[in-house]
Formats: structure tokens, sequence, C-alpha cells
């Protein structure tokens, strides 16, 4: 097991051993998808950077249960438990039922993650499915003096709670400039101060998805979900927990509130944040217009795209940045990672041709290394990619010619490429894994073959320039003939 991995605890706001509560057991939860509409880009960046951390666990011999929930009820459209429902709002626009709106997004949320190649979660429990638990916290709650209940809505009470716990631990703000400006909460507002969030939501007459309380009908807020599950799931004290850092200020904040007011325990040791995904500089999101969806980015047909690029480059170029580093996206920057993805995989795809020799001018065991200290050193994914390139140089130098491996070495090459590009990043070769494509190419390749026995140099010719007129270009070596795309 790799015991030398150190990641960034929002908490400490720093870089911290990872040390698990009960090693080689670990409880990772996600805040997962409000599935009232399609995910768009950025989202897809926080699970994909969620998915690299937990085949990177797993790769280091940690035995994972990893949670990411289905938000699927209780999402009001402002963050402070005011406006219209949003899966109501989507249900009425769409003429469905709120549950077919939850369905569908649902399907379509797990569509775009198999494109992306991510791994399921070990759970994915739905706030809709638990409700019960979700009263009985708010219960214990409201026993343990830190929630109150006004005319069928129960609130947080956040200044209560303050008195005890550190309201702010995981964003550092200034409590007594928030809590000041609760003391100005509007007229109409029955709650008493404006930081106090709501636990459990009177159902107006025209709200559909409600449920029986001991506080009447209604349903439950949103944070209570993750603190009632996570609880369930991983027990009152667990080790990683994350989501996208516009989670922390509100939606984590309260979660680490609730669920110290029910269990007197920091749910999770480990808090960690990915960074957002933005165009033009501006974190990318449904309200301003520049969330474009997977499904557009592959076919090109939003207007920000010049063209389409595959799941993988798309993949690729997120894996380019380090998951806590803010990342733009750009046209530009995206034919680039297309141009990257296909050198390295035309790599990988040599590596069964290449003819070992007796002695070898590389050494692999160093890139290895650097590879698992850019892992351990907070999942630099960045690095290992350059790293990854170091081997590419020397597959290319072997199979040209130019540089001998020793067998040993060639399967030092082989698992490295293994373990990194499929194992740990969860990359896929988008063209070899077309077998209709690979096994006409085989043909082809073959005809051609046959013709330059035949001194057939007309047709051979025909068939190579025409392949490259289509964006594949073929390569003879004494090991015979390879293709790639261009
Ligand atoms: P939501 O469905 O809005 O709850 O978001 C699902 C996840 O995506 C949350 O963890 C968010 O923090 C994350 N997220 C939202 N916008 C972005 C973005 N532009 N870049 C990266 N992650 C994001
Ligand atoms: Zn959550």
């Amino acid at each position: 097991m790799n015991t030398g991995l150190q990641l960034y605890n929002t908490l400490s706001r720093k870089k911290e051993l990872f040390e698990p509560l009960n090693a080689p057991n670990v409880g990772m939860y996600v805040c997962g998808p409000t599935v009232y509409s399609d995910v768009h880009l950025g989202n897809c960046r926080t699970f994909i950077s969620f998915d690299l951390i937990f085949r990177y666990l797993k790769y280091s011999g940690y035995k994972v249960r990893y949670v990411r929930n289905i938000t699927d009820a209780g999402h009001l459209e402002g963050d402070r438990d005011e406006g219209d429902d949003k899966f109501a709002k989507r249900a009425k626009l769409e003429q469905l039922e709120p549950m077919e709106i939850v369905q569908k997004y649902t399907l379509g949320f797990h569509d775009v993650l198999r494109m992306f190649n991510t791994l399921p979660p070990s759970i994915e429990p739905t706030a809709t499915g638990h409700i019960i638990e979700q009263i009985e916290m708010i219960k214990e709650i409201i026993k343990n003096g830190y929630a109150y209940e006004i005319n069928g809505t129960v609130y947080f009470d956040v200044e209560k709670y303050s008195e005890e716990y550190n309201y702010t631990i995981l964003t550092n703000r200034n409590l007594e400039d928030m809590l000041a400006n609760t003391r100005e909460l509007g007229g109409q507002d029955e709650k008493h101060g404006r930081l106090d969030f709501a636990l459990w939501i009177k159902a107006k007459p025209e709200t559909i998805m409600r449920w029986a309380s001991p506080w009447g009908v209604g349903f439950p807020g949103w944070h209570i979900e993750c603190s009632a599950m996570s609880a369930k799931y991983l027990g009152d004290e667990f080790d990683i927990h994350g989501g996208g850092m516009d989670l922390a200020a509100t939606h984590h904040t309260n979660e680490i509130a609730q669920s110290e007011a029910c269990s007197h325990k920091q749910p999770a040791k480990y808090w960690m944040h990915t960074n957002m995904l933005t165009v033009n500089g501006t974190r990318m999101s449904k309200s301003a217009g520049n969330g474009f969806l997977p499904g557009e980015l592959f076919t090109g047909s939003h207007p920000l795209l010049e063209r389409g690029f595959s799941p993988m480059t798309v993949k690729f170029f997120i894996l380019q940045a380090h998951y806590r580093s803010t990342l733009d996206f750009s046209n530009e920057a995206l034919d680039a990672s297309e141009k990257g993805f296909r050198r390295l995989m035309n790599a990988v795809n040599l590596l069964e041709k290449l003819t070992p020799s007796a002695n070898s001018d590389f050494e692999i065991e160093p890139i290895f290394n650097n590879c698992v200290k850019a892992m351990n050193d907070d999942f630099n994914s960045p690095v290992v990619i350059a790293e990854l390139f170091e081997a590419v140089r020397i597959i290319n130098t072997v199979h040209d010619g130019k540089g001998n491996i020793s067998e040993v070495e060639l399967e030092k090459l082989k698992k490295l490429m293994n373990d990194f590009v499929f194992d740990v990043f969860g990359l896929k070769d988008e063209e070899t894994s077309n077998t209709e494509l690979n096994s006409v190419l085989d043909l082809v390749i073959d005809i051609r073959k046959g013709a330059k026995e035949n001194k057939d140099y007309a047709t051979s010719d025909k068939i190579r320039l025409g392949l490259q007129s289509m964006g594949i270009q073929l390569k003879d070596s004494k090991d015979g003939t390879t293709w790639n795309k261009i």
C-alpha cells in the first residue's frame, strides 16, 4: 500500500499526509449533480477530477467506498432557501412529472460520465430515497438545541452553533461581519438570523414533491441530504469529502454545521475542492449562458466551438491542468490537447510492435518513480503527463531504429503506460477501440503488402495516398506497417 500520498486539505489550507481513519479502507463522499437539467462541462471537470482521485487511491492499494449522491429534491433557486423549486419549475416547462425530470437527467448524467470513461461510484444514493434519514437527523439537531421550527419550516440556528463551533472553518471568512448582517433582516423574514438556513421547508399548496414530517407536510433543505447520506453510508467520521470550490462557502459549511450539531463530530478528515472550469475567465455555469453540454462539445454544435472534440480529447485537456488550478476553455487549447493525446496514443499503440535488443539505451524506472511522486503530490496529473511524453519520445526513438531497448525495460515501459494512461487516468484509445476500423485497416494494409510484393507500386501508392487524404498515415518499418491518425 502506498503510504506517501499528500493531499491538500481545505480545512488546514495546506497539504497533509493522507492517513485514513481505518486503512486500507477509505470512505469518500462527493457531492453529485442536481438533476433538474443536463450537466455542463464544468460539472464534468469536477467529476472527472474525483474519478482521478478515486482511481489513484484504488491503484495505491486502498479499498475505497466512494459515495456520490444524486440531488433530486429540495433544491431551490436561491442559495438561501428562497425562490422556486428547480425540479417543479423544470417539470412545468417540459410538461413532465418532477420524477420524470429526475430520471431523464440522471440517465443523461450517467451517459456523459460513461463517455468520459469514469468509474461508477460504489453507492449513488438519492435525496428522495433518504427522506426518513433526513427527518431523523433534523429531529436530533432540534433535540440538541441547534434548530428551531417556525410555522412548519425548520431552521438551523447559526448563531447558537457558532457559540461552540467554528462556522467558517472551511472558508476562514469573518463571522463577526457575517453575523452583523443578520440584524438587517427583511420584515417578512421569519428566521432568526440571516445566516440561518432551512433544514425542512413547509410545502406550498402547489408543491408537488412533498412528504409528511413531524413539522407538517414539506420537503428537506438541500444541505441536509449530504449530511444524512454520508453518515448513513460512511459513518459520522470518514476520510474524504469533496466537491467543486463553489460548494465550500455554503453547502459544505452548512454540512459541517449540521453534522456537528447532530453527532458532535466534524464529518470528514480531509475536505477537497476542485477549481472551476472557466470560459474567457468567467466560471462556466448554466446561468451565464457559457455552460455548454458535453454533447455540444463532441459535435461542435455550440456557438463557442469551432468544431467538435472527442470525449478523450476533452478528458486529456482536463487532466493537463491540476485539479486545484482554474482551467480556461478555448478552441486552441483543445486543438493542442487533441494533438498531444494522439501522439500519446500512437506511441502506446507502437509498444507491441517494438523489438527488444540485448542492451538498453533507456531506463524506465526513473520515469515511473516520477509519475508516482507527482501523483503522491496532491494528484499532480500535468506533471505525470510531462513524464509520459518522455516515454513517448523513447518509444518513437526505438521505433525509428535510433535507439535500443532491452526486454526488461520494454516490459517496464508497457507497465508504465498501462498503469498511468489506462488505470490511473482512465483514458482509452477511441481509434483502436473502434474494432471495425481496425479490421478494415488490417485488410487494406495486407492488400498493399501484396501489391508491393508484386511490384504493383501504383496500387500501393494509391492506398497510402488515399488513406493519407482521409487523415490516416501509414508507416513502414522493419517490423511491418503501422498506422496512425494525423
Ligand atoms: P450542481 O449540479 O450545480 O450541484 O454541480 C455539480 C458539481 O459541479 C458541484 O460539485 C459543483 O461545484 C461543480 N461545478 C459547477 N460549476 C463548475 C465549473 N464551472 N467548474 C468545475 N466544477 C463546477
Ligand atoms: Zn453535498
